[in-house]
């Protein structure tokens, strides 16, 4: 049996720890392993290398992924997934395995459903934003590279008694603002999912000032609609603050990938490579609490992310 494992979209710390586990874990079942680059465009060029056990070695513990990732317009088009398809058939390729987010979960869907090719999808996104799993692959190790980034932060702001707006990413979904800032006790956490309101903003750093807080984090999601300097500057106007912004941008994508994200690449990686021996259709993989679970892929796409509101309201009472 020949498998192939692409990495799609946006890159995330794991990826290359669910690379290795696919491979090993196939070769163990005596499949082949080929590694396609760049995502749904190196499917569709053929840009793909067969892959033995060595050539995953010394990458569990690497950002990004050895494979490289890509946007594929083409593939959005049925053309371009036809000449995906044959260029599957070409190499005799099976099964797949795509790492990736939801965009790169619905090529995948519309993919396997074109072909007939079993697809098994993991969840390789730092924005933790996938309805049918707890946690994605990449997840962890951002929220854990912004708590570095803020407690830098944190040192100067409490020198300068200063105030600062965080800008941390996550596309729509506000979980990593919501947990970096948790995990901060940043004073005001702002997340698409919930409105803004300037003025409690306002209020929390006015009443924080006269108990005497020196400095203040305001850790926003990209996803708010409102612009962080926009927000820095009606702060300073209402409070008198000196507030400034931090855009952490993309050193969030990057970095070794944390102990939960390399478990988490690794079972759903193991999962992958069990549903394909076993003769599968198309599933999404993850995780419901310690759980590996998986979905049929339409199944997968349509459940709804639940936003972990009880996790703010905690934020607010013990922040202040
Ligand atoms: P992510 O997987 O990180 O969400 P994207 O949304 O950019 O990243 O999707 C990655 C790739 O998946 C796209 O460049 C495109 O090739 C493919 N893709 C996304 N949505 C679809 C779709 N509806 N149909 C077919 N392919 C899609």
């Amino acid at each position: 049996m020949k498998i192939g494992i692409l990495t799609s979209g946006g890159d995330s710390p794991g990826m290359n720890a669910a690379i290795r586990a696919c491979t090993r874990y196939a070769i163990s079942f005596g499949m082949e392993v080929y590694g396609i680059k760049r995502g749904y465009e190196g499917l569709m060029e053929g840009d793909i290398v067969e892959m033995d056990k060595r050539y995953v070695g010394n990458i569990l513990h690497r950002g990004g992924t050895i494979l490289e990732t890509a946007r594929s317009p083409r593939f959005m088009d049925e053309e371009g997934r036809k000449r995906a398809i044959l260029v599957c058939e070409s190499f005799g390729i099976d099964a797949l395995v795509v790492i990736g987010g939801d965009g790169s979960m619905r090529g995948a869907l519309a993919l396997s459903n074109e072909s007939g090719i079993p697809v098994m999808c993991l969840p390789g996104t730092i924005d933790n934003d996938l309805g049918y799993t707890d946690y994605t692959i990449g997840f962890d190790t951002a929220v854990n590279t912004v708590v570095d980034a803020v407690t830098k932060i944190r040192d100067t702001s409490s020198s300068h008694e200063r105030t600062t707006v965080v800008e941390v990413m996550g596309r729509h979904c506000g979980d990593i603002a919501l947990y970096s800032g948790l995990a901060c006790g940043a004073e005001s956490i702002l997340v698409p999912e919930v409105p803004v309101d300037i003025p409690l903003i306002c209020r929390r750093i006015l009443q924080a000032k006269n108990s005497g807080k020196k400095n203040n984090i305001i850790m926003k999601a990209e996803g708010v609609e409102m612009d962080a300097y926009e927000i820095a500057e009606r702060i300073a106007a209402t409070t008198g603050v000196d507030a400034k912004v931090v855009v952490l941008s993309y050193i969030q994508r990057g970095g070794s990938p944390t102990s939960d994200d390399r478990m988490l690449a690794t079972r759903t990686a193991v999962k992958a490579i069990e549903l394909i021996h076993k003769g599968s259709e198309s599933r999404a993989i993850g995780v419901d609490g310690d759980e590996v679970v998986h979905y049929p892929l339409e199944d997968a796409l349509k459940m709804k992310r639940e936003f972990r509101s009880n996790l703010l309201d905690i934020a607010v009472t013990i922040s202040q």
